[in-house]
C-alpha cells in the first residue's frame, strides 16, 4: 500500500537516482579531475556497496512512499556488471513506472544495450559533453572518441530506447564552441539535446561563477542560428525547460539549474552506491540505509525512518545559492558519489 509523504515544504518524494559505484572510466575534470582521483585513490570496496537485491529492497519501500521514477546513475553505472539484473528486480516492483538510465556510453555495446531494454529499461540519458572530437576527448581526460559515444546512442537507438536524451554540459571556455555544433548534429533527429549550466556540486572541480554560460545565453544562441520556441512541460516539476524547432527539426531543452534554480518542485531523492540516503545534491551528510538493512530492520521499519527523513526535509540549496550569487561555504558529497 501507498503511504505518500511530503516534506516541510509540501513537496512529495517522486523520483530515486540510485548510484550503482562510485568509480568511474573517465575523469571529467569538472567531476573527477585526475588530480584527485588519481590512480591511488580509494574507491569503494565491493562489499560496502549495496547489492542489487538490497537496492531493489529499498526501492520497493520508497515506491510504498510514493516514488514513481528510478534513474540508475553512478559514477559510471554501466561499470556494474549485470545491471540487467537489477533492472529486472526493479522492473518487478508496484508503483514503478519508469526507469532510466545515465550512462557516458562508453561501455555501450549492442547486446549491452538489448540487454539493458529486455530486462525493462525505459529510457537512457547520454552525457556527452562535445561533438568535436579533441574538445570531447580533453573533457573525459582519457581520450575517448565521440564516435564510441554516437555509436553507443546508435545501439540504444537500435533496441528501442529512444528517443534518448543527450546531456552536455556547458562550461564557458572549455566547450561552449560546441553548442551550436551539438545542436546542429542533433537536429533533424528524435534525440534531445539538454544543455545544462555548469554546477558547484562536490568540492573537487574549483567551480566559479563566472565560468557558468547561463541557459538564456544557449537559447539565443541556438534561436539566432535555428529560431526555436517553448514548449510547455511534460510534466509538473519537469527540471528541463523545452524548445522547439520552428522549423520541425526536433526539441532541445535547458537546465538551469544556477540561473532558475527548480528547488520548488524538487521530489527527489538520491541514494548513494553504499546506501546513504541524501535529500539534496548539495547535502553535506546523508541517512546510513545501508546499516539498517544490514542489521535486519523490516520493511515497516525501513518505511517508518524514510518517512521521518523526508516529513523533516528543508532543502532548497540552489535557491539560497543564486540569493547569495556564489558557493555556500560546506563540505558536499562528489558529483561522482551522489550520481548527478
Ligand atoms: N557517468 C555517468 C554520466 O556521465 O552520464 C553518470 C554519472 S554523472 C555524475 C551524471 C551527470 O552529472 C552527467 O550528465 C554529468 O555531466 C553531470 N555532472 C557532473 N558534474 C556536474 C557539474 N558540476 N555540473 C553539472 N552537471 C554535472
Ligand atoms: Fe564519469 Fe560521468 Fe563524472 Fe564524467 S560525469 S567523470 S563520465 S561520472
Ligand atoms: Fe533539489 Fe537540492 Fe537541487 Fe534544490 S538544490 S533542486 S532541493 S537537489
Amino acid at each position: 500500500m501507498t503511504q505518500d509523504v511530503t516534506d516541510r515544504r509540501d513537496r512529495p518524494l517522486r523520483d530515486l537516482r540510485i548510484s550503482l559505484t562510485d568509480r568511474c572510466n573517465f575523469r571529467c575534470s569538472y567531476c573527477m579531475p585526475k588530480a584527485l582521483f588519481g590512480a591511488d585513490h580509494a574507491f569503494l570496496p565491493r562489499h560496502q556497496l549495496l547489492s542489487f537485491e538490497e537496492i531493489a529492497r529499498l526501492a520497493g519501500v520508497f515506491a510504498s512512499l510514493g516514488v514513481r521514477k528510478l534513474r540508475l546513475t553512478g559514477g559510471e553505472p554501466l561499470l556494474r556488471r549485470d545491471l540487467e539484473t537489477l533492472i529486472g528486480l526493479l522492473r518487478d516492483i508496484d508503483g514503478i513506472d519508469d526507469i532510466s538510465l545515465t550512462t557516458n556510453a562508453s561501455l555501450l555495446t549492442r547486446d549491452k544495450a538489448r540487454a539493458l531494454r529486455a530486462a525493462g529499461l525505459d529510457r537512457l540519458t547520454v552525457s556527452l559533453d562535445g561533438i568535436d572530437d579533441a574538445t570531447f576527448r580533453a573533457m573525459n581526460d582519457v581520450g575517448f572518441p565521440v564516435a564510441k559515444v554516437l555509436a553507443g546512442i546508435d545501439h540504444a537507438e537500435a533496441a528501442g530506447l529512444g528517443p534518448i536524451k543527450i546531456n552536455m554540459v556547458v562550461q564557458k571556455g572549455v566547450n561552449d564552441g560546441d553548442i551550436l555544433p551539438m545542436a546542429g548534429h542533433f537536429r533533424g533527429t528524435a534525440h534531445i539535446v539538454r544543455f545544462i549550466e555548469y554546477m558547484d556540486v562536490g568540492n573537487s572541480n574549483g567551480w566559479r561563477l563566472d565560468q557558468v554560460i547561463p541557459s538564456r545565453d544557449v537559447v539565443d544562441r541556438i534561436n539566432a542560428r535555428w529560431p526555436i520556441e517553448p514548449l510547455a512541460p511534460n510534466y509538473r516539476g519537469e527540471v528541463a525547460e523545452r524548445y522547439r524547432y520552428r522549423d520541425g527539426a526536433g526539441e532541445v531543452g535547458l537546465i538551469s539549474s544556477v540561473t532558475q534554480p527548480f528547488c520548488g518542485t524538487c521530489q527527489r531523492a538520491r541514494l548513494s552506491a553504499e546506501g546513504q540516503l541524501f535529500t539534496c545534491l548539495f547535502a553535506s551528510h546523508g541517512h546510513d540505509l545501508r546499516e539498517r538493512l544490514r542489521r535486519g530492520d523490516s520493511d515497516a521499519a525501513l518505511h517508518e525512518a524514510l518517512t521521518t527523513v523526508w516529513s523533516q526535509r528543508d532543502d532548497r540549496y540552489s535557491e539560497l545559492r543564486t540569493a547569495v550569487e556564489q558557493p555556500i561555504d560546506s563540505r558536499r558529497i562528489e558529483m561522482s558519489y551522489i550520481g548527478g
